[in-house]
């Protein structure tokens, strides 16, 4: 390992890093990114990589856009900062909540907003509770999430998420949150199972559930349309047209989490459109802003509400709101970012794009390292395995999606490890032959990985 350069001592020295091995930090050194342009990031020694995460999945329309930066800029001139609470308003807030409910797959009544996608689905649970509550049903307040999935990092978004990481240590999830099996076929079908038998089987898992812990128990279940954190798990076609009567039949919300698969990133302006999904409520958050400023935002039905103001009227006030919920920067931006996803044409680029990004990934299948692609428009996920034929995992303490990671960042370019599986969202507005670059390098990478761990015997 080469020494730390100056600034990424400073940077170890003082900042307490999210998400990262700690006790590996003084040997890893960081990455610190000194600016971006297009769909590209530079660090401080002047590396160019491909950016093909899209930062933290957000970054939708890539980096340095004009339109984006002269937006903010005229947003913070006219008025910086004010809030929505005590009933004030601004005018970004408002423009925003109105194009959010003309593109909601599913009519809309109100968008609350918030500051991150965390705090969505916390807000989420929130307001499932206090519509029971409204509805004199105080009993129903469980929320079902799935194995596998991710929604967030505070304690009840961290509780709804799936991934042991988020849980030990933390005392987490807390009571009150079940997390239903994961559809991801690949992984959990059954010897001989069809995909079709797998999505029976997931429903009917679904409902035992469900008649185990009392349906009147149960408030609303999370779910994303395409998984994504938790490895990007695309349903069986299937999957939510069989789950959605078994939650109307017992009265549970479906919470769409469309914090990554929003703003057409799945070849439609939403994932629930693209894996026949029909929610209740939705989260938003990252491609909301394309990521220039933080927002997250709530979308509710009007029959939901109306319970509300029922239930507000005997209380006195809604009680819930966040300082930076709504902020006229973050608002501003998403009306910004709207306008270009139409006025450009993005989704018709993603839809454009999409055959080749499935050719490659799907092309990848054939490596010795590959075990399964999968995709949905221009988000996708390579799984690594020791034997493909038998499906067999490596050995976690290998880290051989972190390995692969390493080995495409010294080729140029960003791909992130969820554990074994290489995930793939580059913004959207990327070019064929820059996708083309970023499948080079990662195949590249795949091969050098391979000898190494040909050479280690991590087979
Ligand atoms: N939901 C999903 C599906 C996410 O991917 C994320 C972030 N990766 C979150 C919620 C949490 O968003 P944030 O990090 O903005 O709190």
């Amino acid at each position: 390992m080469p020494p730390l350069s100056n600034v990424q001592q400073r940077d170890i020295d003082s900042v307490f890093h999210p998400y990262t091995p700690l006790h590996k930090l003084s040997e890893t050194g960081t990455l610190v990114i000194d600016h971006g342009k297009g769909v590209f990031i530079y660090d401080t020694q002047g590396n160019e990589y491909i950016e093909g995460m899209s930062g933290l999945w957000c970054a939708g329309l890539g980096f340095g856009d004009e339109e984006l930066i002269d937006a903010a800029t005229e947003q913070l001139r006219a008025l910086p900062y004010y809030h929505l609470f005590a009933a004030r308003g601004t005018e970004p807030a408002i423009e925003l909540a109105e194009k959010l409910k003309e593109l909601a797959p599913v009519p809309i009544s109100k968008v609350f907003y918030t500051s991150s996608g965390s705090e969505a689905n916390d807000t989420q649970v929130k307001l499932a509770w206090y519509y029971n509550n409204a509805l004199g049903r105080p009993e129903k307040k469980k929320i079902i999430s799935r194995q596998k999935a991710y929604h967030g990092v505070t304690i009840m978004a961290a509780s709804l998420t799936g991934l042991g990481p988020n849980h030990k240590g933390f005392d987490l999830p807390v009571d009150g949150v079940l997390h239903a099996e994961c559809p991801h076929f690949y992984r959990n079908g059954l010897e001989g199972e069809t995909e079709e038998e797998f999505t029976a089987r997931m429903a009917n898992s679904l409902r035992a559930l469900i008649e185990r812990e009392g349906p009147e128990t149960i408030a609303a279940m999370i779910a994303e349309p395409v998984m994504g954190a938790g490895g990007v798990i695309v349903p069986p076609k299937g999957y939510f047209p069989a789950i959605k009567p078994i939650l109307d039949e017992h009265d549970i919300m479906l919470i769409d989490d469309e914090v990554i698969n929003g703003f057409c990133r799945t070849g439609n302006w939403w994932g629930a459109e693209t894996h026949d999904m029909v929610p209740t409520t939705m989260s938003v958050a990252k491609q909301l802003t394309s990521a220039y400023a933080p927002l997250g935002a709530v979308m509710v039905p009007d029959d939901i509400y109306q319970a509300f103001v029922d239930y507000t009227s005997r209380l006195g006030t809604f009680g819930h709101g966040f300082t930076y919920g709504g902020h006229p920067l973050g608002c501003a931006l998403g009306v910004k970012a709207i306008e270009i996803y139409q006025k450009r044409d993005i989704l018709s680029h993603v839809r454009a794009l999409a055959p080749l990004f499935e050719r490659r990934l799907t092309g990848l299948t054939e490596h010795p390292l590959v075990g399964e692609a999968r995709f949905s428009g221009l988000v996708g996920g390579l799984e690594l395995v020791a034997d493909k034929a038998t499906k067999r995992a490596f050995d976690p303490s290998h880290g051989v999606g972190a390995k692969v990671s390493s080995l495409i960042e010294k080729r140029g370019a960003i791909l992130r490890p969820l554990g074994d599986t290489i995930a793939m969202c580059p913004p959207m507005i990327i070019k064929e032959d820059e996708l083309n670059a970023l499948f080079d390098r990662l195949e590249g990478a795949l091969d050098e990985a391979e000898g190494w761990v040909e050479k280690e015997g991590l087979r």
